[in-house]
């Protein structure tokens, strides 16, 4: 949970250079508040019979639609440094879906896609397919970077398999309204790690 007393990503000068690498890449990084992302909040909350609430959509998630990456206020640099691969990603996913012209193009069938299929809740595989993709550039990264700083081999999987279990949990959770079973989950994002960690 974010704490209030720490230093918000938009007073972190580090944020601007965040900022620029991602608009080279039409990437828009931005504060998750104003019209744009209050009308997706409320959508959210209808469309999910009031069980996501609105602060919760916009108080405790990064989220990605089109070319616009939402992050809350109260999160810290280092967690929007954290979560931003992850994030690129879903802009990618969605371009793929746009014929690769763009992610704007690719919103409506990779909304559908995300959304409604083949079960909105309990097994919206293709939403979990999205989420262990877009993990899966999260765990790349924390090999790369415990390669980098000359960690074991031992200390690095076991941050991957850590990050995977969390992020297995959450897909299955109510977090991303129940996507597939947990277990089912787990198993996949344990095979996903198997794979990041044997490629080259
Ligand atoms: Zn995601």
């Amino acid at each position: 949970m974010a704490k209030k007393t720490k230093v918000s990503w938009v007073d972190d000068s580090r944020s601007s250079d965040l900022i620029a690498l991602y608009k080279n890449q039409g990437v828009s990084v931005e504060l998750k508040e104003g019209w744009f992302w209050e009308t997706i909040a409320w959508m959210l909350y209808i469309v999910t019979f009031t069980l996501y609430k609105r602060d919760k959509f916009l108080k405790q998630f990064a989220t990605t639609i089109g070319n616009k990456v939402g992050f809350p206020r109260d999160w810290s640099f280092r967690q929007v440094d954290y979560v931003m691969p992850h994030e690129g990603q879903h802009v990618r996913q969605g371009k793929i879906c746009g014929l690769c012209i763009s992610p704007w193009l690719g919103l409506l069938p990779f909304g559908i896609l995300y959304i409604l299929l083949p079960i909105p809740a309990g097994f919206a595989y293709f939403r979990y397919l999205f989420e262990k993709d877009a993990t899966r550039v999260t765990i790349q990264k924390i090999k790369v970077e415990g390669v980098k700083d000359g960690k074991t081999e031992d200390e690095i999987l076991e941050e991957m398999h850590k990050q995977a279990e969390y992020s297995a949990k959450r897909v299955s959770s109510s977090d991303y309204m129940w996507s597939v079973p947990q277990s089912f989950a787990l198993k996949g994002y344990r095979k996903m790690v198997k794979k990041v960690w044997l490629a080259s």
